[in-house]
């Protein structure tokens, strides 16, 4: 018996599920698969089972509800024993996953001015599924919860108290359960539990975050997830009287600035050219001038960012590459590494070049430093840890449950 966990993760037209069984390896292939476009004719359910096979399916007009019962058919012999569900904002209320009832759904909803576009489609995914699995226990694993230990020097933004006391204006975090499996995953690798660890999670989405004896202590995402890096089409920090610039100069409306900033800026605007990390280093290495730029603005704010948040940590151990560029982009995290000259983080390039594609491993030149031995070593750690989000929201609905 597996005793998998259901682990689902809903967006406004699009359902990610994983079923996670109780002992496998953290990247062995699982059931799982995407539901997309939902509520239009083009309604698609993609499923790759345990041996890698992979089929579609159509399911016009389908609702959230309409293809979780499809996902259900679906799920093989064994059904899930509890499901754990993705949510983006959980505030201030929640500073770890919860088990799902009548308050916690309240404080879900009352959430929502916070994450407008993600915690609706969150809801509307719990919903269906507790009418789906009315006898399963269901468990919220929240975005921001890990992030809650930050201190308010991290946390505050320098405006007047009444925005925070009254109106909940901090800086929270995302990510968080990334942050948390790749700085726990890079702990039991190490050994010691007085590690400090910036983790680099770059995806479509970016950040980093100080991990102090497992502790999120800093992270460059705020109040949404637009603040910090550069990413695929959101800008990260601007100034923050751009608005009132673009408003009074332009007469855009927040909605367009929006738009802009969340849709249209990051890579895909600086290089006029893609989103997609993989398209921007070939076209730059074919000499694109929009793709170079884009690549070195991303590698500098990103080097600015890794510093900053050394700061955090009393003790600075290493760094943690993971997400898709992070994981995969060799070229990205040696140049990021070159910006920081003084931070001690000497870059193995052979190892760098091979850890790619789901590898995991070091990647700095202590790893293989067996003439001096490790404990002459003097640089920091550098680690590249494939993330798994799904995987660690399993083993959080499990922690919560006694399962
Ligand atoms: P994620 O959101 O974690 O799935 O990451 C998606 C991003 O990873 C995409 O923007 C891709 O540009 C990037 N990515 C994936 N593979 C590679 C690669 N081999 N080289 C560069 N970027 C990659």
């Amino acid at each position: 018996m597996s005793r998998p966990i259901l682990v689902i993760n809903c967006g406004s037209s699009s359902i990610k599920f994983a079923l996670v069984p109780e002992h496998v390896a953290a990247h062995q292939v699982r059931r799982s698969g995407l539901a997309e476009n939902l509520g239009t004719p083009e309604a698609l359910l993609n499923i790759t089972t345990e041996d890698g096979k992979k089929t579609s399916v159509a399911i016009p007009h389908a609702d959230h509800q309409a293809a979780l019962t499809e996902i259900l058919k679906r799920l093989g012999d064994e059904l899930p024993i509890a499901i754990g569900h993705r949510v983006v904002h959980g505030g201030e209320k929640f500073t770890h996953a919860v088990q799902i009832d009548e308050s916690v759904l309240k404080v879900i909803r009352e959430t929502t001015p916070l994450a407008p576009l993600h915690n609706p489609a969150n809801l509307q995914g719990i919903d269906a599924t507790l009418k789906l699995f009315a006898d399963l226990p269901q468990v919220a694993v929240f975005d921001t919860a890990f992030h809650q230990t930050m201190p308010p020097q991290a946390f505050r933004y320098a405006l007047p108290e009444d925005l925070y006391s009254k109106h909940h204006i901090r800086r929270y975090g995302f990510h968080g359960t990334s942050h948390a499996y790749v700085t726990q995953h890079t702990d039991q690798l190490v050994g010691g539990d007085n590690n400090g660890w910036i983790s680099a999670h770059l995806g479509n989405g970016c950040s980093t975050c100080a991990v102090w004896q497992g502790k999120s202590m800093d992270t460059s995402m705020g109040l949404t997830p637009l603040e910090g890096l550069v990413m695929g089409t959101r800008s990260g920090n601007v100034d923050p009287s751009l608005h009132i610039h673009l408003t009074r100069t332009l007469g855009w409306s927040l909605e367009e600035i929006d738009q802009i900033l969340n849709k249209k800026s990051g890579l895909l605007g600086l290089s006029g050219l893609s989103n997609d990390m993989r398209t921007l280093t070939e076209a730059a290495a074919d000499g694109h001038r929009g793709a170079e730029l884009a690549i070195d603005v991303f590698c500098y704010r990103l080097a600015q960012s890794l510093a900053a948040m050394s700061c955090a940590l009393p003790v600075f151990t290493g760094i943690i590459f993971t997400g898709g560029i992070g994981e995969n982009a060799a070229v990205i995290r040696a140049k990021t590494l070159a910006l920081l000259p003084h931070f001690g983080l000497y870059l193995d390039a052979d190892k760098n070049q091979k850890m790619i594609r789901g590898a995991e491993g070091r990647i700095d030149q202590g790893a293989n430093d067996t003439e001096l031995g490790i404990n002459a070593y003097l640089g920091r750690q550098i680690w590249v840890i494939p993330t798994d989000e799904e995987g660690q929201i399993a083993r959080e609905t499990r922690s919560v449950l006694g399962l």
